[in-house]
């Protein structure tokens, strides 16, 4: 296995955050190239989740993913090793920056498009895209990372007997029915443009955003929008399946809105594939 090196070639330097596994630091791998280490802490029960992403990773190589460098699974602690993304996690990357515009912003969703269309024509479904798992490198250069959900797929749809999943990323029949597929990733995709064009702003607001979400409803009543204040996450499904949608957010174009639209169609099979997505976003932008 090339992947596998020794522990002993890295020196970890910084903690830059929590995983669901473990602790991720910036190291140094023999003491020249700066990397990204996912550790796993030790005598967990996730070793073998952490074991799949690392060996799913070994497949994957496309400019638009986080790339996978190394790794020590041999004795623990287990690491994953990855090109270090120097500004982190897109959602507070997108937190932090107010002046970020729209253009940049669009691009940032195609580079994302580009990077899904990689695992949609190779049959890999993602499971858990979110602003959370995107890493921001140097001049909004942007990844998909974390494919600690992530499948290859034989039939067009992958049944999951997890019970673990994101609520509001996730597509009705992906929440509902454990149906996953390309296509309830790009129903994720659609809310991770509401994340990216709302500036890390968390989708179906909750009660702190009631007088938000009320005023739009009422300027979409003619479109016959529920009126809904404050809710949690798990009151959320319910509504989505009646039919309710995000409304559009002031900042947000209505081709980008026709677009987001589009990846919460009932039907999967009405969704564009993230190759349609990326010439539209491509095109439109
Ligand atoms: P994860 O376990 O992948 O969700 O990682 C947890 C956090 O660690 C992320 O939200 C990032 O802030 C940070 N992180 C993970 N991987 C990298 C990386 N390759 N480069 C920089 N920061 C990372």
């Amino acid at each position: 296995d090339k992947y596998e090196v020794e522990h002993s070639e890295f020196k970890l330097e910084k903690k830059l955050g929590e995983g669901n596994f473990g602790q991720v630091f910036e190291g140094l791998w023999n003491g020249t190239t700066k990397v990204a280490v996912k550790t796993l802490k030790q005598g967990t029960s996730e070793q073998e989740s952490f074991l799949k992403e690392a060996k799913l990773m070994k497949k994957l190589r496309h400019p638009k993913l986080v790339q996978l460098y190394a790794v020590c699974t041999r004795s623990e602690p287990f690491y994953i090793v990855t090109e270090l993304m120097c500004n982190g996690s897109l959602l507070d990357y997108l937190r932090d920056h107010e002046d970020l515009n729209q253009l940049i912003l669009i691009d940032m969703a195609t580079q994302i498009a580009s990077g899904m269309a990689y695992l949609e024509t190779n049959n890999y479904i993602h499971r858990d895209l979110a602003a959370r798992n995107i890493l921001v490198g140097k001049n909004n250069c942007v990844k998909v990372a974390d494919f600690g959900l992530a499948r290859a797929i034989k039939e067009e749809i992958y049944e999951s007997t997890s019970k673990k999943f994101p609520i509001k990323w996730s597509a009705p029949e992906a929440a509902l029915q454990k149906k996953f597929s390309i296509k309830s990733d790009v129903w994720s995709f659609g809310i991770l443009l509401t994340e990216i064009i709302g500036k890390g702003r968390e989708p179906y607001p909750g009660i702190l955003d009631g007088a938000k979400i009320q005023s739009l409803t009422q300027q979409n009543a003619s479109s016959n929008t529920n009126i809904l204040t404050g809710w949690d996450t798990k009151e959320i499904l319910p509504h989505v399946e009646r039919g309710y949608r995000m409304p559009q957010l002031p900042d947000c174009p209505d081709s980008l809105y026709a677009i987001m639209k589009n990846c919460w169609d009932a039907d999967p099979k009405n969704r564009n594939s993230f190759e349609t997505l990326l010439w539209k976003l491509e095109d439109a932008y």
